[in-house]
């Protein structure tokens, strides 16, 4: 069954996309003409050449020089107002927690007001044009270290926004244990704003465990080794934390090997919740609709099975109650009618 169409009409929410991760050719040829002495192409062909996925070290390279190319407040809401686009217009969705790093633009001079003004006036205009609802997550990069752990809760806490929701970690997790940011994610949450740190993804469950009994996870992002430990995958069944899965990045970043390989099978088979992700959606070729595409495949899901994903993220989300029944009805009504029409069409 050719799942592509229903899929890509399906309204969908997403909760673990990376702000200058979603930063697309299109996008970064607008950017690379705002700073034409950056060394980055500005023709599109080279910017696709330039994006093609090669290896992890590429996409790092790739990733830091998109980082480089934001440098004023203009640029930093034009990312987000057309990553917005995109994500309206391209994938479908009425609702996204975008994981910024704030850190990455300060150290590089833009002062947090500046920064928190221009992502805000994003979210506005993308909500009014697109109708698109964001919502923020501010990670921690842990390769930084304490000194990035502290200014990121000191953006979260000192200039917070209405928008801001979660409280992330990032970054490499091998040599960067979970427990030295514990008083910063007590600090955080203690504000009201949701754990929702990476773990899991390079690194055994014990980073996972880690980072639910420390840092207080209510969602992890990727989790994969999860399936590795029976303890853990019931655990997380128990206690309803959903991990947010990005099929194409675990095999792009190694984490998986190949997507036969992928454990979402294993952890919906221990009844773990799961939302389907696409992380640096241009950096490693993929699409949310992508990755529903290759969860669909994974976990032999028909058109029923595919809105459940849709309706899991809603569910896993912090969006406002509002917001989560409005795009649940969305939801329900755009399966009812694709029902209607496969029912009215004669089967040869
Ligand atoms: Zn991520």
């Amino acid at each position: 069954m050719n799942l592509q169409p229903f899929i890509a009409g399906l309204p969908k929410a997403e909760l673990h996309v990376h702000h200058v991760g979603s930063a697309s050719p299109r996008i970064v040829s607008e950017l690379a003409a705002r700073h034409p002495g950056a060394g980055v192409p500005r023709d599109l062909d080279g910017l696709k050449r330039f994006f093609t996925f090669r290896d992890f070290a590429h996409f790092i390279v790739v990733y830091l020089a998109v980082v480089d190319l934001i440098r004023t407040p203009e640029d930093i809401r034009l990312l987000t107002y057309e990553v917005a686009r995109e994500m309206a217009e391209g994938q479908n969705l009425r609702y996204a927690e975008l994981t910024c790093t704030p850190y990455t633009s300060v150290v590089r001079g833009l002062a947090i007001e500046a920064y928190t003004e221009a992502i805000e006036d994003a979210r506005v205009a993308a909500e009014r044009d697109f109708g698109l609802v964001l919502r923020w997550i501010y990670d921690i990069p842990g390769e930084s270290g304490i000194p990035a752990a502290d200014a990121t809760l000191e953006y979260a806490l000192a200039h917070r926004t209405d928008a801001l929701v979660g409280f992330g970690l990032g970054g490499p997790e091998i040599g960067v244990p979970r427990a030295q940011f514990q008083e910063h994610f007590d600090q955080a949450r203690a504000a009201g704003l949701h754990s929702v740190p990476h773990a899991g993804e390079t690194t055994g469950p014990e980073t996972i465990w880690e980072s639910l009994r420390l840092l207080g996870a209510e969602r992890i992002g990727h989790g994969c080794s999860a399936a590795q430990d029976p303890e853990l995958l019931a655990h997380l069944a128990g206690t309803g934390v959903v991990l947010e899965v990005c099929p194409t990045s675990n095999v792009a970043t190694r984490a998986v090997d190949r997507i036969e390989d992928h454990p979402l099978r294993t952890f919906v088979d221990a009844g773990v919740s799961v939302t389907i992700n696409s992380d640096d959606p241009p950096m490693f070729s993929t699409s949310l609709n992508h990755d529903y595409e290759v969860a669909a495949g994974l976990l032999d899901l028909d058109e029923a099975g595919v809105a459940d994903l849709a309706r899991a993220a809603v569910a896993g989300s912090f969006a406002p109650d509002d917001v989560k029944t409005r795009i649940g009805a969305e939801i329900d009504d755009y399966e009812a009618a694709a029902r209607r029409v496969s029912t009215d069409t004669p089967q040869p």
